[in-house]
């Protein structure tokens, strides 16, 4: 165990101060605001049942405090916690995972197989998410990363399940975003925890036709045909509802299924037409917005398109290198 730096007074007094932002939903779950960059761009989850709980993703390092105060509010005690099920290894999602989990004694943190070496020995993780952002936002955004002990880690198989007192969970191996990425079945209530796999839909971008996706396609191993099979996958459980990290609850899985896999589709063209280009990514980054504004007025945006930019530029950068890193992998493989 890593030792804990802050002296336990300071600690408390920060911890008290905190206002988690939480969002109750069915079955016992609740998301938790993780503050990652702007407040509802990203949501950790905990699963409530028969007086255990798990977590479903956990943010950033500097989310903790937020899930530790949400853990309060709940009334779930620190020891009642079972499981930290992680969908990935992405510092948004799990760079807190090993320091929430000095917090959490009786916990295991559930991994897949690919991901798992990462937390255990984050060193790779880290020279790794610092090549994407740079060491200053790099220390801004995710702080510390604390390794996870190898004893409390479960390595999963595709379609193995854990139960949080007696409630099945199964974990399901997803590939397309990342290699290494597992979604969890909330089997019992038809609802699917899809990390990134799903993609995203911020809250902020619903109409009167519902809920508004877009598919991430963030550095080094996106893989369209891959994302593709995870998504038909997911869909294929014919869940009432997914719960995205960016930005949790959505239902109409079927009609969202079929525009990610359009869009998809269509980065996948982008990123091909304008491969030779001397500035790919620019490129790539024009072409991406302008297929997301013509959506979102199809779906009936009304927001400002300088709200929109504000919104997405963030994602349009990341896919765009994530593309970037997928037309290169092409590149040496033929
Ligand atoms: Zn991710």
């Amino acid at each position: 165990m890593v030792p804990e730096t802050r002296t336990p007074t300071k600690a408390k007094a920060a911890h008290l101060m905190l206002q988690p932002t939480i969002t109750r939903h069915p079955y016992g779950i609740t998301a938790v605001d993780t503050e990652y960059i702007r407040p509802g761009l990203a949501a950790a989850h905990i699963v409530e049942h028969g007086g255990r709980a798990a977590f479903v993703d956990v943010g950033t390092t500097h989310s903790v405090p937020y899930l530790l105060a949400a853990l309060d509010q709940l009334g779930i005690a620190r020891g009642a916690v079972d499981y930290v099920l992680l969908t990935h290894v992405h510092l948004d999602h799990a760079g807190g995972a090993g320091r929430l989990m000095q917090e959490l004694p009786g916990a295991r943190a559930v991994l897949h197989p690919r991901g798992a070496p990462h937390l255990i020995e984050p060193a790779k993780l880290i020279a790794g998410s610092r090549a994407v952002y740079g060491d200053a936002l790099f220390e801004r955004l995710y702080g510390d990363i604390v390794p996870i002990a190898a004893d409390r880690v479960v390595v999963t198989k595709d379609a193995d399940r854990v139960e949080l007192a007696g409630r099945p969970f199964e974990l399901i191996h997803t590939p397309g975003h990342a290699l290494h990425h597992q979604c969890v079945v909330d089997v019992t209530h038809a609802a699917i925890f899809t990390g990134d796999t799903f993609g995203l839909s911020y809250r902020e971008l619903d109409t009167e036709k519902g809920a508004f996706i877009m598919p991430t396609t963030t550095p080094t191993q996106f893989d369209p045909e891959q994302l593709l099979a995870s998504i038909d996958r997911i869909a294929s459980y014919q869940p009432e509802c997914a719960y995205l990290m960016h930005y949790s609850r959505v239902t109409g899985i079927a009609r969202l299924a079929s525009d990610l896999k359009a869009q998809v589709r269509e980065l996948v063209q982008i990123a091909r037409r304008n491969a030779d280009l001397p500035d790919v990514k620019g490129a790539i980054m024009k072409e991406m917005r302008q297929l997301w504004l013509t959506l979102l007025r199809q779906h009936g945006c009304k927001l400002p398109q300088v709200r929109i930019d504000a919104l997405l530029e963030a994602d349009i950068d990341l896919n765009a290198q994530g593309l970037v890193a997928w037309i290169e992998r092409q590149k040496r493989a033929a």
